[in-house]
């Protein structure tokens, strides 16, 4: 029952917030024609293996986590029984050590992951700073975690048997916390970000969201390249966090029509609200998910109150996410599909817009083409194939 609950809430919120007008049909292109054999062969040599260390990644976190809530060690068991005495801080202490233990468990495939980035040239990051970055995300993840356990524990004992529904509050309410608060308070962590200054891209983006009829709030550059070598912007933060980001790589390296191209797609995520669009995806899935999330834990024999309980929870809140995942990626891709098509109407320049997908997709290493399942599953964007088939549409269109 609550599986369906679920299942149809989703479906229903995916269907209900999908972009229903601005979406230009891609034609179909054979990628062959746009990437040489070689770039073609590159790509999928990193990607073939990157994905499945990704899914080896996810095999271990599940593995994990069903060991220490069906069968945990029994030294595990014996700390779960004394932390129990003190229900709430015993609570924020085993769901911190749960998020590390994911976390270390991960390290083998995560360096792995990182090795072949650098390898491939993606990754410009020694070992030393990426494993200080790993730890700092760690700590915030553990501090999370805490909070989090605390308060999941505090609700359960407070609501036993209809604990979902404040749970699923909290959820959406942190959603719209974090998205506030990232920009100042998390992402400075990791990066430098300065407002772009006054000169001809400046003026390039204002004159564009002008067009637009949008307000940007502020435009950031970030030294993403102290990372990776990759291209990337984004629209983040909420009210008067709200910004877009462009990657230094991508200002410094890119010719203006592209990066023009860039900024267009982004403005089309603040023209049609995307930001507080995820955020109502978030809050009309949260109370079925964390129902399905009350069901499975306690399936899972896990009722009470006390940390003993916080595994089979951090499981069954693996497993809810991760399906919710997949049905928001359903949604994301015809978002950002509009995105595109609406850059496209913005700038009307496709050619740009289609060297701009070719240059994007090389320079990360992109796979043009990805295994269907994976599009279906993971794909939070469409491919890169039907990327360039919406600017192939435009210029065949007399654009
Ligand atoms: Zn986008």
């Amino acid at each position: 029952m609550a599986v369906a609950v679920a299942v149809v809430a989703a479906g229903a919120a995916t269907v209900i917030l999908r972009p229903r007008s601005g979406l230009i049909d891609p034609a179909t292109i054979d990628p062959r024609a746009y990437f040489s054999e070689a770039e073609l062969r590159r790509a999928e040599d990193f990607r073939g293996v990157q994905r499945l260390i990704g899914v080896g990644s996810l095999a271990i976190s599940g593995a994990t986590l069903a060991l220490l809530a069906v069968r945990p060690p029994a030294t595990a068991r014996r700390l779960l029984e004394r932390l129990g005495q003190k229900p709430l801080r015993g609570g924020a202490l085993v769901a911190a050590g749960i998020s590390v233990t994911l976390t270390v468990t991960a390290i083998p495939l995560s360096v792995w992951a990182h090795e072949r980035a650098v390898d491939y040239g993606l990754s410009t990051q020694s070992l030393g700073p990426w494993f200080a970055d790993m730890g700092k995300s760690a700590a915030i993840g553990a501090v999370i975690a805490a909070i989090g356990g605390a308060v999941g524990l505090a609700l359960i004992r407070r609501f036993p048997t209809r604990w979902w529904i404040p749970a699923g509050a909290v959820v959406t309410g942190f959603a719209v916390l974090v998205l506030y608060l990232s920009p100042v308070l998390i992402d400075p962590l990791f990066n430098r970000f300065e407002p772009l200054r006054p000169g001809e891209l400046r003026s390039d983006v204002l004159r564009l969201a002008d067009r637009a009829g949008v307000d940007v709030g502020e435009v950031y550059r970030v030294d993403a390249s102290r990372r990776t070598t990759a291209i990337n912007a984004y629209v983040g933060g909420l009210g008067n966090t709200k910004r877009v980001v462009l990657y230094d790589n991508l200002i410094d390296d890119y010719p203006g029509e592209q990066v023009r191209s860039v900024v267009a797609h982004e403005l089309g995520h603040v023209k049609h609200s995307d930001v507080p669009r995820g955020l109502l995806w978030v809050a009309i899935v949260a109370l079925p998910g964390m129902l399905l999330v009350q069901r499975l834990t306690e399936a899972m024999g896990a009722r009470s109150g006390r940390p003993a309980a916080l595994p089979a929870l951090a499981l069954s809140l693996g497993l809810v996410s991760f399906g919710l995942t997949c049905a928001g990626n359903a949604l994301s891709r015809p978002v950002e599909a509009r995105a595109d098509s609406y850059a496209l109407e913005l700038t009307g320049d496709p050619d740009a817009f289609i060297a701009l997908e070719r240059s994007l997709t090389l320079r990360n290493l992109g796979d043009p083409d990805p295994p269907a399942v994976f599009q279906t599953l993971f794909g939070t964007h469409p491919t890169t194939a039907e990327r360039i088939g919406v600017g192939e549409a435009v210029r065949g269109g007399g654009g």
